[in-house]
């Protein structure tokens, strides 16, 4: 039988308008932002792909329950159906509610790190490692090898490799080991997921040591689809009963509610010992609210209760990474190096590859973005060594992935966009040669990636043919 188009399964009930600037429109706002797409303002962007944190669009029902929101201060409703979300779709025994996940990373972080003890996990994420070296652990890489390789198309690059964890354990005993931080559909790894099967051996190997497993969450419900999807044995299993079995395999959780939640703000940390939720909800009235709305409207909670639920409905996460298929396969069949398998959340450009005329020096991947801005107001994020900054000698880290990500939010975006997306990418492809390279200006301290100014080496613009599509246009 013939494969049938998929479409979205929804309609489109208000619109935000879109503006199309041009080329010297782009270049002066380019410049101001300091060829930084974190720094350039919305509104100079057409499509954004910066990320899927807190874009997405809400469904009616959602917008519906925001006018249900319980605001008292203390014991909302709200705070009582996310709790029963969270239990209904996670399953754990406690549940802290946070402004976002970073919040949820903090309480943590603080609470199980002893300064020198070391935080295993499966490739670092920028914040949550932040938190970690915040309250005096070091992280350690226990991922795979292949997730360091765009090439390998290995369907669980996400996973832990536990001959690293063994040998992390054997070298340094288990008093020095924090607990292991276990990432679903790891982000910097290109949205790439583990397997049930690798999920079950590391927490086995973890436990036996006594060492904690705590779950970034975050992605959750995106690495149950592809467990569904590529792992032999759990495709007539439904996608809530995978997270399921993840998250009971686990300690506890952190979560970003900003991205499989559907909402645009929201986080939490969930845990099954009560001990340690009764210390983190200390925590809690410090640092983020009361225990009954952490850092959260009511209205915010009632819209993520339903946006939790949401999540798990098959046809919208066959959709959002169908969506995410679709342009990455469009540019793999022009013959453009990205990251596979094509994740989850978005499509990795291997900038390195890309630009390969260009010296590691010269940051092919925020070049890359900038370029790709100037093509036609494209925002995506550069994830290579100006996300990884400096080690503990303060020299430049530079990880073996180069990349840009277009990220795609939930919802928001039609197959229309994806093309339009597409096209852009292959614009800059055809000119990559003429692509020249930035020096950084400007350098914060911490996660310089957001702040860091740059400027062009030669000239005045990374991208000196005009490629905009109203002057190449049939
Ligand atoms: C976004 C994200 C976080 C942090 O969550 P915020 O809601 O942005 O604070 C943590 N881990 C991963 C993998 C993320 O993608």
């Amino acid at each position: 039988m013939k494969k049938r188009s998929w479409a979205e399964p929804w309609k489109i009930k208000m619109v935000e308008p879109l503006r199309m600037t041009s080329r010297a429109e782009r270049e002066r706002a380019l410049a101001e932002a300091g060829y930084n797409t974190f720094l350039l303002r919305s509104e100079d962007v057409y499509i954004d792909l910066l990320t899927d944190s807190g874009t997405s669009a809400m469904s009616d029902r959602q917008w519906s329950a925001l006018m249900l929101g319980d605001e008292s201060y203390a014991g909302s409703r709200n705070y009582y159906d996310l709790e029963q979300a969270m239990s209904d779709v996670y399953g754990f025994a406690e549940f802290i509610p946070t402004h976002q996940g970073r919040g949820a990373e903090f309480l943590l972080s603080q609470l199980m790190i002893k300064p020198g003890q070391f935080v295993p996990g499966n490739m670092y994420f920028t914040t949550t490692r932040y938190h970690q070296e915040l309250a005096g652990g070091q992280f350690v890489d226990v991922i795979i090898d292949e997730a360091h390789n765009p090439t390998s198309t290995f369907p669980f690059k996400g996973n832990v490799c536990l001959k690293k964890l063994q040998h992390l354990i054997d070298e340094q005993g288990t008093d020095k080991i924090a607990y292991l931080s276990l990432e679903t559909n790891v982000n910097m790894a290109g949205g790439q997921p583990c397997s049930m099967e690798n999920i079950k051996a590391t927490c086995e190997l973890c436990h036996q040591h006594d060492i904690p497993v705590f779950l970034d969450a975050t992605r959750c419900v995106e690495n149950a689809w592809f467990i569904k999807q590529r792992e032999a044995g759990w495709n007539d299993r439904s996608v809530v009963e995978i997270v399921r079995d993840i998250c009971n395999l686990t300690d506890g959780c952190t979560m970003s509610g900003k991205k499989d939640s559907l909402v645009n703000t929201g986080g939490f940390l969930a845990v099954n010992d009560i001990k340690l939720a009764e210390e983190a909800r200390n925590l809690l009235v410090c640092h983020e609210g009361l225990h009954t709305y952490g850092g959260m409207a009511g209205r915010d909670m009632a819209a993520m209760a339903v946006g939790m639920h949401e999540s798990i409905e098959e046809d919208h996460i066959r959709s959002r990474v169908g969506q995410v298929q679709y342009l990455g396969e469009k540019l793999m069949d022009a013959g453009i190096p990205i990251v596979q398998p094509i994740g989850g959340h978005g499509v990795y450009l291997d900038a390195a590859a890309f630009l390969d005329h260009l010296p590691r020096d010269e940051f092919p991947a925020q070049t890359l973005a900038a370029a790709l801005y100037l093509d036609c107001g494209l925002r995506t994020m550069e994830r290579g060594a100006v996300s990884a900054g400096r080690d503990a000698e303060g020299h430049n880290i530079f990880p073996k992935l180069e990349l840009v990500r277009l990220t795609i939010p939930r919802r928001v975006y039609t197959q229309a966009h994806m093309d339009v997306t597409a096209e852009s990418v292959l614009a800059v492809w055809e000119h990559r040669r003429a692509v020249t390279g930035l020096r950084m200006t400007y350098e914060p301290v911490r996660l310089r990636f957001f702040q860091a100014f740059f400027s062009p080496l030669v000239g005045c613009t990374v991208l000196p043919v005009d490629t905009s599509p109203e002057v190449v246009a049939n």
